[in-house]
């Protein structure tokens, strides 16, 4: 390892964000050299097609210290943050959006704390700017579920806007899972974690690139990853579609007995087998998200694809 490796490396995932990265650079190079920090921006370009890998070009050739991984194509960005912890070679990893949601001056914050001594310091979005009501419903709604329902104690409202220290980065190289939940690895590894309020910005430029398909995946590649709560589920369905059977026989028995018409004729039958025809259609794909997502670790194939990077000597 050479000696002349930078204090901070600051890690930004790029999908179509030309608009952005002039004023993404300017902002961090201000805060950055203003704390005198040596630092690295590590740029990933996900398969962008916009303006943005000229950009970056640009970017490393006006500054040395911006470093660029072009990735063959668009492989997601939480692929996206892991090849940028992979490339950075900093003290400590700060991983921040590119898009100025995550402000840059929070990162002295996070900074302080590292110097105190914690190992992982999260951002803790106090309050969100410019987003839909939808997305922060949605968003509320699933960290206290994923909150809920896994081992680790994800903590609430943070996103991947967090300082880790090369130790964690390097426990959490070791981790080549290919459906990541980079914000639930990076509390699964442990180490001494604490949080930093933020107010979460408007975007600066340019729309969201998390599409509600895209939302959808992520919140089920977070909770397949650490829970297995939803394959359990099946079998609680099963014990009380099973102990309403048997009150079913009963009250069915009694009922005929008594000399009562109810339960004759086909609606009741037709009713109970759709319903639980439904259920074992949606507990089979429950078991299909799981099995899908093994199939795909067993190929093992590489996380992502690099074209060319700049800047790195190695
Ligand atoms: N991003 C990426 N690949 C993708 C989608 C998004 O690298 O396939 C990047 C994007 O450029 C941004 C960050 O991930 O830097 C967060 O995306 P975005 O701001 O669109 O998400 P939101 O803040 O709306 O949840
Ligand atoms: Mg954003």
């Amino acid at each position: 390892m050479k000696n002349d490796h930078p204090t901070l490396s600051v890690v930004a995932p790029v999908y179509n964000e030309e608009a952005i990265l002039p004023e993404l650079y300017r902002r961090l190079r201000e805060v950055l050299d203003g704390a005198g920090l040596t630092w690295e921006l590590v740029l990933i370009n996900d398969g962008s097609r916009d303006r943005s890998p000229q950009i970056m070009r640009e970017l490393h050739a006006r500054d040395p210290r911006v470093k660029v991984v072009d990735f063959a194509r668009n492989f997601g960005h939480q692929i996206a943050i892991t090849a940028g912890a992979d490339y950075a070679t900093g003290d400590a990893v700060v991983i921040i959006d590119a898009d100025l949601q995550d402000p840059p001056e929070t990162i002295l914050d996070l900074v302080a704390k590292w110097r105190e001594g914690y190992e992982v310091v999260y951002a803790v979005r106090a309050e969100r700017k410019g987003e839909t009501w939808f997305k922060e419903f949605t968003a509320k709604a699933f960290y206290r579920l994923i909150y809920r329902i896994t081992d680790i104690n994800i903590p609430m409202d943070t996103g991947d806007f967090r300082l880790m220290d090369r130790k964690v980065v390097d426990a959490l190289k070791q981790m080549r899972e290919h459906h990541r939940f980079m914000r639930g690895l990076s509390v699964w590894v442990g180490f001494r974690q604490t949080g930093v309020k933020y107010v979460r910005a408007e975007r600066y430029a340019g729309e969201t690139k998390y599409p509600l398909k895209k939302m959808v995946k992520f919140a089920l590649d977070g909770i397949t990853s650490f829970s297995y709560l939803p394959l359990q589920l099946a079998m609680y369905l099963g014990f009380i579609a099973a102990g309403l059977s048997v009150l079913g026989i009963i009250a069915a028995i009694i009922l005929r007995l008594s000399g009562s018409h109810a339960f004759y004729g086909q609606a009741s039958t037709l009713v109970s087998v759709l319903f639980l025809g439904g259920v074992q259609l949606i507990c089979l794909g429950i078991i299909g998200e799981y099995l899908g997502r093994i199939y795909d670790e067993v190929k093992n194939r590489p996380l992502y694809i690099v074209r060319e990077t700049l800047g790195f000597d190695r």
